[in-house]
C-alpha cells in the first residue's frame, strides 16, 4: 500500500462535522495510511480516535495532534492570528493543558459576544445550544451554520464573507497564545510544532516571514505546513524554500472539516520522509498503530 499521509483534520470536538470516529472512517475510505486529528485547542477527540484505530486493522496510523490558536507579527507589524499545529505532545503537560483550557474559555466568551452582535442585528441564536453542540471548542463555523439555518446566508463560506471574517460585522477578537510561547510550550511537552497555512491569504492578513525566520533560527519550531488547499502555488514554493534553507519539516494536509468546508480528506498530503522526521523529533507520545492493543 502506498503512503497517503494527511496531518491536519478536524472533528466535532471542534469545528468539523464528523465525529472522531467519522474522521477515521473517512480516512479509511480515502485510503489514508497516516492520519492526524488536530482539533482547535483541544485533545478531547484523542481517546475516541485512538479506540477506533486500535479496533480496526484497516485504519490509518493515528498521530494525535491539535491546532493551537496563536497570535504572531503580521506583515504590516500589527498582530495577526496564526494557527500552530502541535503533534505527539504529552497531553498531561501542565502548562500546555492550562493554556488549552484558557483558549477554550476565550472561545466561549468570544462566541457569546459575537452572538450578542448577531442578536442586536435581529439574528437570534441560542448561545447555550451552540456551545453544547460545539463539543467544548466553539468556533465561528458553528455560528456560520446557525446563520445558514436562519436563512441569513446560503453557505458556511458565505457567512464568512462579510459577517464572520476577521474585521467582519459580527467579528469579535479573542486573546490567543503568543506564537513564540506556544512553540516553546509544545517543545517542552515533547511535541513538534508546525505553522499551519501561513500563506492562506483568503483569511486575511499574513504572518510576517521574519517571524517565521526568527522562530526557525530559535530551533524550537518543527516545521511548516506547505501544501494546503488555501495556498497558491507560488506561496507554497516560497514556504518550501524557507523550510529547506532552515531545516524545517515540510507537511501537506487537507485541513478536513467535514461538510463545513468543501475540501475532501487527503486533498493534500505529506511526504513519507518528512513524516518520518516529524515522528523522529517527537518525544512526548507515540503514534497509535491500527489494530494494536494497549
Ligand atoms: P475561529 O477558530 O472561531 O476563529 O474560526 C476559524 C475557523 O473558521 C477556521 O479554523 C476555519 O475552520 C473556519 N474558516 C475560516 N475562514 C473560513 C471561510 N472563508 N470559509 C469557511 N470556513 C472558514
Ligand atoms: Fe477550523
Ligand atoms: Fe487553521
Ligand atoms: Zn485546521
Amino acid at each position: 500500500m502506498s503512503d497517503c499521509i494527511d496531518l491536519h483534520t478536524h472533528s466535532t470536538e471542534s469545528d468539523g462535522t464528523d465525529s472522531p470516529t467519522g474522521v477515521v472512517e473517512a480516512a479509511i475510505d480515502a485510503g489514508v495510511t497516516v492520519l492526524a486529528l488536530t482539533d482547535h485547542d483541544t485533545t478531547t477527540g484523542w481517546a475516541e480516535a485512538e479506540r477506533v484505530v486500535r479496533s480496526r486493522p484497516d485504519a490509518p496510523t493515528l498521530v494525535r495532534g491539535m491546532e493551537m490558536s496563536c497570535t504572531g507579527r503580521g506583515e504590516d507589524g500589527d498582530p495577526v492570528t496564526v494557527h500552530l499545529l502541535a503533534y505527539l505532545f504529552d497531553a498531561d503537560d501542565r502548562a500546555l493543558k492550562e493554556e488549552r483550557r484558557r483558549l477554550r474559555a476565550e472561545r466561549d466568551t468570544r462566541l457569546r459576544s459575537m452572538i450578542g452582535k448577531m442578536a442586536a442585528a435581529g439574528y437570534a441564536v441560542d448561545a447555550d445550544e451552540i456551545l453544547a453542540e460545539a463539543g467544548g471548542s466553539a468556533g465561528r463555523p458553528h455560528l456560520a451554520r446557525a446563520l445558514v439555518k436562519l436563512g441569513v446566508v446560503a453557505s458556511v463560506g458565505d457567512a464568512f464573507e462579510d459577517l464572520l471574517k476577521t474585521g467582519g460585522r459580527f467579528y469579535v477578537e479573542k486573546a490567543d497564545t503568543p506564537l513564540d510561547d506556544a512553540v516553546a510550550m509544545i517543545a517542552a511537552a515533547g511535541g513538534v510544532s508546525v505553522i499551519a497555512h501561513a500563506r492562506a491569504r483568503r483569511r486575511g492578513r499574513l504572518l510576517h516571514l521574519d517571524h517565521i525566520l526568527d522562530l526557525a533560527r530559535g530551533g524550537l519550531l518543527g516545521g511548516l505546513e506547505v501544501d494546503h488547499p488555501d495556498h497558491d502555488p507560488a506561496d507554497a514554493e516560497l514556504l518550501r524554500g524557507i523550510a529547506r534553507k532552515h531545516g524545517l519539516i515540510v507537511t501537506g494536509s487537507s485541513d478536513y472539516h467535514g461538510t463545513n468546508k468543501t475540501t475532501p480528506i487527503a486533498a493534500r498530503t505529506t511526504d513519507p520522509d518528512q513524516y518520518a522526521a516529524l515522528v523522529d523529533r517527537a518525544t512526548g507520545i507515540d503514534v497509535v498503530l491500527p489494530g494494536s492493543s494497549r
